[in-house]
């Protein structure tokens, strides 16, 4: 293993902003993962996919092991298998290609396999949660697999076991359970209005192509413009807040949740009331066409991107009473 010593990150984070780690070294593959330094605690080690959901605010003291883009995808006892590495949508088309659904709606999320159980990757109405039967830890510390069931990973809205816990693991493989007869979702309405406006039938291929297509048009490409996707969650709002604010904001955006009685709101709607779409201070702004997602417009540091987030949260808590929580792993 080839370890680099103050290794700039800078083109490793989608965000593109400078952050210089101790140590580095690429992981290709599950021998590097062993050949990893076992002496190392929790808190020196940072493991980085494809760097698409973070925001490295300061130089980081640790040994960053970044795992590269390779893919590797097999099939065991009717279950799909993915070396961490593999690029995510390279798994949704490998999948669509073959008549396998369950993933389709996560189409074009950037970033790798690895990372996807790390914050239960959603989009349109999915969670990978819906699909995942196992999920593969290297302890890097006894140099052990090992495997958690979905139940063990404690999914629930861009959470898992993985964000609450800080272990000595690496994500080395994801199985899951993709099939010929999974039901189709395109409840989310921009889904729903695609398809009543296409004559193509929603097979799995087609929502992935659909939902790419969607994508494309809303979001900012990190390679044209550095950004991290949503840089907040959905809020989970209360009774009483949702009646406050809808004495004022009758077109307040409400979600169902899982549990019942319980909504989420559109983190995107709170930040655009408060004149967030588009607002540019420097080279640090929200996208113009999507409030939720923070950009770095060409040289922007990570504390600058960092102070305009918090003048966003603050200024939705003073409007909404309402505190947005980060997506976005903020370092
Ligand atoms: C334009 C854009 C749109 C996006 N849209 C969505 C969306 O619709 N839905 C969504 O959920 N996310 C979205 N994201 C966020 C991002 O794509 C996901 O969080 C993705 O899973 C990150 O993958 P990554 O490989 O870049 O991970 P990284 O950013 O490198 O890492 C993310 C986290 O996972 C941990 N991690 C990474 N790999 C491993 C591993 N092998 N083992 C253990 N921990 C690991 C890291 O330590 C870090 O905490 C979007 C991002 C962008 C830029």
């Amino acid at each position: 293993m080839n370890v680099i010593r103050n290794h700039n990150l800078i083109d490793d984070n989608t965000l593109a902003v400078n952050c210089v780690c101790h140590q580095y070294a690429t992981i290709n593959s599950l021998s590097d993962l062993e050949a990893l330094p076992k002496k190392i605690k929790i808190t020196e080690m940072l493991v980085m996919g494809a760097g698409s959901n973070f925001l490295f605010t300061q130089d980081l003291p640790r040994f960053v092991a970044h795992i590269k883009p390779r893919k590797y995808i097999t099939q065991v006892d009717n279950l799909v298998v993915a070396w961490a590495g593999t690029v995510w949508h390279d798994l949704v088309m490998w999948a669509t290609e073959r008549g396998l659904g369950g993933i389709e709606n996560l189409a074009l999320i950037p970033g790798l396999v690895g990372a996807a159980p790390f914050q239960n990757i959603g989009a349109y109405g999915v969670e990978i949660k819906d699909v995942l039967v196992w999920v593969e830890v290297y302890n890097w510390q006894t140099g052990h697999y090992h495997r958690l069931s979905n139940q063990e990973c404690l999914f629930s809205y861009r959470h898992s076991i993985f964000k609450y816990h800080e272990q000595p693991w690496i994500i080395s493989r994801v199985a899951l359970d993709l099939r010929k007869d999974r039901e189709i979702n395109i409840n989310y309405k921009p889904l729903a209005d695609y398809f009543s406006q296409s004559n193509k039938p929603p097979t799995y291929a087609n929502i992935a192509e659909a939902v790419t297509a969607i994508r494309q048009s809303k979001l900012p490409d990190p390679r044209i413009l550095s950004n991290a996707g949503s840089f907040f969650k959905n809020p989970i709002i209360s009774d009483q807040q949702i009646r406050r604010i809808q004495r004022r904001y009758k077109d307040l955006p409400l979600y169902p949740t899982d549990k019942e009685n319980e909504f989420k709101t559109s983190a995107a709607w709170l930040l655009e009331q408060c004149g967030f779409k588009g607002y540019r201070e420097g080279d640090a702004g929200f996208y113009d066409k999507h409030a939720l997602v923070l950009v770095n417009y060409g040289r922007a540091s990570g504390k600058e991107l960092l102070k305009l987030a918090v003048q966003a949260k603050k200024t939705v808590k003073n409007k909404f009473g309402v505190m947005l929580d980060e997506e976005v792993r903020v370092m």
